[in-house]
């Protein structure tokens, strides 16, 4: 089974203790005692608390020039890590260039360490470790390859910074291949926020461990999740070979509560299958790269994705060029915001937003749809929501008021999806209020953090007991253009239940069964309440 293993930086027992109690209260299976800085006294009685011991340790004393904080010479660090192996530690990690260019490391270290084929004594094992801070090793394989060569290697470890998520995808390739060459264990780390699916992903990949730290910590390397992240979100210790990916896709995509929502889903009806962020560059090829990529990794086992902000344009184009399928509102739409890949068939994609929107406009009025039909909606903005929502009230045959700043994208817009059932018309963002409407709907991004303060329409007078107020803004759940509209007694809707809506249309899709909305709404609030 893989283990979380906490990094600890050591730089006295007393400010070390609280952070491996608060480690190994969360879930870490195991400590890493990163001693860069600890005196030998400090080393002697880390490792000797009964609290401390109570979970396996890694013994880690890095040098500057392996990125780490020891400063002294390296045969004072080899004269520490030769003093902390007499006390056993379960596993000491040493950087493969070390233990290559400085043939006393091998010469002084081996008769300390458990051979290869020794389960019985407690001498430390022998991790080889191989960084590189810049970007993924052209060599990789080889390297992985080498290390596995010395003699008695028990984990071989690679961590290196990830460009892109290409880089992260080259470790999950490798988990799949090397096992079938080398018997030791493996672990592959692509650091940084593209490789975070090397740390996500480590138990479906049988990797021996992934480093995770205390929520609220400080991480030894950048990427790091929290255990309870692990844990909790991406249910590690539960992790199958098999289990199928899902995953959002955008650029940026750290902020997405998708994760939160998609996972919880899955754990509350017991589905088998992780949904994790998936950061692609903006551009066509990109996006076309790194979905070919996922494809091509059979035990990946990728079946569908979210798709946010800026790749919907993309998503739609990647389905056509594949020969998907599409329903008939998201070809009107033009772009799409999910696809699946099923096993067998064509693959599929869909725009999840505009059924979101209808249907949290209907929930939160008690509306049919036929009500819907027949008033009049002020929608404010013309870009890809709105894009959505219009497509979606004309297909009802409501009647659309477009307001924007710029008139042309409004007028384009309209001129698209008028006498779709529904009359769509255009107007000026500053006109707002001239025609009264039953409905109004933010798909700007005006209130969305940092711009709390920002209102979509200048004068919101217009707004009255009447009217629904519908911000399609989540971040803050309660936008000041709704706190505005309630405070003058208009009905409001908040844009959290369009973004659970729309999720739970994807949610069907990948599960094919029933979306638990209650419990989606739950990860969902309390993921933003966390960002706020
Ligand atoms: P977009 O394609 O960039 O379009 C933004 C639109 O807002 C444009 O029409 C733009 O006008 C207008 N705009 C931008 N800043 C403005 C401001 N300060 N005042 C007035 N108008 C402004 O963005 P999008 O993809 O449509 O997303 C818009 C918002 O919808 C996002 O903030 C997002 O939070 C929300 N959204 C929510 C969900 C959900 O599930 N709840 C789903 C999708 C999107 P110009 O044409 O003049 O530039």
């Amino acid at each position: 089974m893989t283990s979380i293993v906490a990094p600890v930086f050591v730089r006295s027992v007393q400010a070390a203790l609280p952070q491996v109690l608060a480690a190994i209260k969360q879930g870490a299976d195991m400590l890493e005692l990163r001693c860069d800085e600890a005196a030998r006294e400090v080393v002697e009685e880390i490792l000797a608390r009964p609290d401390v011991r109570c979970k396996p340790t890694i013994l880690t004393i890095r040098a500057k020039a392996e990125g780490g904080l020891f400063s002294g010479s390296e045969s004072e660090r080899l004269r520490l890590i030769q003093h902390a192996c007499r006390l056993t530690p379960d596993y000491v990690d040493i950087e493969y260039d070390t233990w290559r260019k400085n043939p006393e490391f091998a010469a002084e270290l081996l008769p300390l360490l458990a051979a290869a084929d020794d389960h019985v004594s407690r001498k430390p094992k022998l991790i080889l470790s191989n960084h590189d801070f810049s970007s993924r090793p052209a060599d990789l394989q080889q390297r992985l390859l080498a290390m596995a060569d010395i003699t008695p290697v028990r984990i071989v470890k690679a961590a290196y910074q990830a460009q892109n998520l290409l880089d992260a995808l080259e470790a999950l390739r490798l988990y799949q291949e090397l096992p079938k060459i080398i018997s030791q264990s493996l672990v592959i780390i692509a650091m940084g926020e593209a490789g975070l699916i090397t740390r996500i992903l480590a138990a479906k990949y049988n990797a021996a461990f992934t480093f995770a730290v205390p929520a609220g910590s400080a991480t030894t390397a950048p990427g790091q999740p929290t255990i309870t992240d692990l844990i909790h979100t991406y249910r590690f210790k539960r992790q199958q070979r098999n289990w199928p990916l899902y995953g959002v896709i955008g650029w940026p995509v750290a902020h997405s509560i998708s994760p939160m929502i998609h996972n919880a889903g899955f754990d509350s009806i017991d589905f088998s299958g992780v949904y994790v962020p998936l950061p692609v560059e903006p551009e066509y090829e990109a996006f076309r790269t790194a979905i070919t990529a996922m494809r091509e990794l059979p035990e990946l086992n990728f079946c569908g994705a979210s798709v946010t902000i800026p790749h919907k344009a993309n998503a739609a184009r990647y389905l056509q060029s594949h020969s998907g399928l599409l329903d008939d509102t998201s070809a009107r739409i033009g772009v799409i915001n999910t696809l699946y890949f099923p096993p067998h068939g064509p693959i599929r994609g869909t725009n999840s937003d505009w059924c979101g929107a209808i249907e949290a406009l209907r929930v939160g009025t008690n509306w049919s749809l036929t009500d819907l039909a027949h008033k009049r909606v002020g929608v404010l903005g013309a870009g890809g929501a709105a894009r959505a929502i219009v497509a979606g009230l004309a297909t009802l045959g409501s009647t659309v008021i477009i307001y924007n700043r710029t008139l042309k994208r409004a007028q384009e817009l309209a001129h698209e999806f008028n006498g779709n059932t529904g009359h769509v018309s255009a107007a000026q963002l500053d006109e707002f209020g001239a025609t009264p409407c039953n409905v109004v709907i933010n798909c700007t991004p005006a209130g969305m953090v940092p711009h709390v303060t920002t209102l979509p329409v200048n004068d919101i007078r217009a707004i009255d007991s009447s009217m629904v107020v519908f911000d399609t803004v989540y971040n803050p759940r309660r936008t000041r253009f709704l706190l505005a509209a309630g405070e003058r007694g208009a009905k409001t809707i908040e844009g959290l239940e369009m973004l659970l809506r729309q999720a739970v249309v994807q949610f069907e899709g990948f599960t094919g069964q029933s979306a638990p909305l209650g419990v989606m709404r739950i990860a969902a609030e309390a993921a933003l309440d966390r960002k706020l």
